[in-house]
């Protein structure tokens, strides 16, 4: 009796520790961090496939980019549509267009993905400079939304005109993601590409919202979510100082010159990645008013941070703020 007491306790000991050992697998985190799209891609996968999907997810944004969004990748839609007027494109590509065209039209044309030549003329991202202001006005002229036509699969668009999906593209990179991982074993996943974040999976995440005067570890607030997509636009991410005047790298489509108003961040929060990263660059141009509007007219939370150092977010949004320089706001 006393044996087989033994036994069955030395079998449960074995039971529990490969169990233990199994749940352990079952909750394997992996993280990794890696260049693309012009930027810092970093993942935080959690689950049985977390290696093969951190690889998954590195392949998902360089092929994203290459076969589609890069301007400069000769292999891309958007390079061609850019060389040759427009073209036939992918069904998925169209997709974005006409998600992206809608922005455009909602937003009064504050949010305007055919301001490829304008932004070069700033040379974001490289050497930035003030554009010479008759070569700056011609580049507005010829660019425009209203100027691109899709149809089906085919899109075009007039020549003097340069697509840059640059104001969405992290974003799309994150639903491509979300939809792979819906399809694998990953239960909890954190990707940030650039300033646009997925939390995929059950239960709570927390976000910090950057501090404008910062760096980039420095936050001012922090805000529970469920899964969702999360993106910031903000005056701080490229600017360059000149003349005692700062310049920054989200432009008012009217004129060609970074938009100027009461707002030095946008955070938004939606289920979808395109709409988070489009919507937060179209608020930021819109400002508080009509921003909000804008996000209301999408289903989509914001919070807007503002010169006077307000924090002023949407109904609804669980935000505690972590810096006393700030106050807030209700909207
Ligand atoms: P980030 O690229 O820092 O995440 P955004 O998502 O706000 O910031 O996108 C800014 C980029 O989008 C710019 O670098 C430029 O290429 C492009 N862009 C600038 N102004 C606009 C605008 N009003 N509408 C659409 N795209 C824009
Ligand atoms: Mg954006």
């Amino acid at each position: 009796m006393k044996k087989a007491v033994v036994i069955i306790s030395a079998l449960v000991v074995a039971l529990l520790g490969a169990l233990i050992v199994y749940d352990a697998t079952l909750n394997k985190t992996v993280s990794e961090s890696f260049f693309a799209m012009n930027t810092l891609v970093s993942a935080e996968v959690t689950g049985i496939s977390a290696k093969e999907d951190c690889e998954e997810i590195e392949n998902i944004v360089s092929e994203l980019d290459i076969r589609i969004l890069s301007r400069t990748s000769e292999n891309s839609e958007i390079f061609r549509i850019n060389k040759n007027g427009g073209g036939e494109i992918s069904g998925k590509t169209a997709e974005y267009f006409s998600l992206l065209l809608d922005v455009c039209e909602k937003s009064g044309g504050a949010f305007d993905f055919t301001l490829g030549g304008v932004s070069d003329l700033w040379k974001f991202g490289s050497n930035p400079v003030i554009p010479d202001e008759k070569m700056l006005a011609d580049a507005v002229s010829h660019s425009g939304y209203e100027k691109v036509s899709l149809d089906g699969n085919s899109v075009s668009v007039s020549d003097e005109l340069i697509i840059d999906f640059g104001a969405s593209g992290k974003g799309i990179a994150l639903d491509e993601i979300k939809n792979h991982l819906e399809s694998s074993k990953t239960k909890r996943a954190v990707v940030a590409v650039g300033g646009s974040v997925l939390l995929y999976g059950d239960g709570e995440f927390t976000v910090g919202i950057r501090n404008p005067e910062g760096n980039s570890g420095s936050y001012i607030a922090k805000m529970k979510t469920d899964a969702c997509c999360v993106s910031t636009s903000g005056s701080y991410e490229q600017s360059f100082e000149k003349n005692g005047r700062i310049y920054h790298h989200i432009i008012d489509p009217k004129t060609g010159y970074p938009s100027e108003n009461e707002v030095v961040s946008v955070t938004i929060v939606s289920e979808s990645g395109l709409l988070s990263d489009a919507l937060s660059t179209a608020c930021f141009v819109l400002g508080v008013e009509k921003g909000f509007g804008l996000a209301d007219e999408y289903g989509a939370k914001a919070v807007f941070i503002t010169k006077d150092k307000k924090i002023i977010p949407s109904d609804g949004l669980e935000l505690e703020i972590t810096d006393n320089g700030y106050t807030l706001v209700s909207r």
